[in-house]
């Protein structure tokens, strides 16, 4: 089976040979070379969202199997491995240009979260001083104070904001948990500096019509982030009868969010 490339924001955050590692590399557009550090094992994703897009296929792990208290990996195992990877890289003398929580699935999902942010932090210190660390998220989570202090402790936080409305929000992100568009703005307005993930597609699933635009530039007005990434498909998603969008389109939302907010935001195409 052909699987095109990668889509933008994956390309940048996923390992692209599926095997799962706690520490694990990619060549990054926005990052260079990029350390992911992955919490979530490598059986089968682990989201509170089924994103239409998503390269990772659909969720198919309920949030109550998740609360069982030996769903993830032990704690003091996964310190071991972040710093064993630490150690690994620096003895070959690994360039490293950022360090970020990604992998298979949303990272906040991990109960000890701000453990394993203050370790890498840690880390990042002895070993990679001055290269940022940061966390890509869909924002469900930074609604508890350990979440928000393990978020706001990073370098960056790039958070998920595809829709303004619910409806569209429900259709493109599917959350598996009692989640509005209301609740995604409040928890990126509690952190600082977040920058938004903002993935446009068409098809079966659209959030580029009008109205879904006009909406979505409320969304990102209020979030007043640091900064706005624009992209589109580009690899096959979870969800079929999903179509790319151009990129006049997205040059088209970037200037129309100019004109509106002065928020600037950049197209990956
Ligand atoms: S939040 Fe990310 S990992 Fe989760 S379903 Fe959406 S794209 Fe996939």
């Amino acid at each position: 089976m052909h699987f095109p490339k990668p889509s933008p924001e994956y390309s940048d955050l996923k390992k692209l040979n599926e095997d799962w590692q706690t520490v694990y590399y990619f060549q990054s557009r926005r990052f260079g070379n990029s350390m992911g550090i992955n919490l979530l094992g490598s059986d089968k994703k682990i989201c509170s969202f089924n994103c239409s897009y998503c390269e990772l296929g659909t969720t198919e792990i309920r949030m109550n199997d998740i609360k069982k208290s030996d769903f993830f990996k032990d704690p003091q195992i996964l310190l071991n491995e972040i710093t064993q990877g630490f150690e690994d890289a620096v003895n070959i003398a690994r360039p490293v240009d950022a360090i970020l929580f990604v992998g298979n699935g949303e990272p906040t999902l991990y109960p000890d979260i701000e453990v394993m942010v203050s370790k890498v932090i840690e880390l990042r210190n002895q070993y990679y001083r001055g290269v940022p660390t940061g966390i890509l998220t869909n924002g469900s989570h930074i609604d508890s104070r350990k979440v928000i202090k393990a978020v706001s402790d990073l370098d960056l936080r790039m958070i998920k904001f595809d829709a303004g409305n619910d409806r569209t929000f429900k259709k493109i992100n599917s959350p598996l948990v009692k989640d509005n568009v209301e609740k995604i703005i409040s928890n990126a307005r509690r952190i600082k500096d977040p920058i938004l993930q903002c993935c446009f597609v068409q098809g079966l699933s659209d959030n580029t019509k009008t109205e879904d635009i006009d909406e979505w530039m409320e969304g990102v007005g209020m979030i007043k982030p640091e900064a706005v990434h624009l992209y589109t498909l580009d690899r096959i998603p979870a969800m079929p009868g999903l179509i790319k969008v151009d990129e006049d389109t997205l040059y088209t939302i970037s200037a129309k969010l100019e004109k509106r907010t002065r928020i600037r935001a950049k197209v990956f195409y």
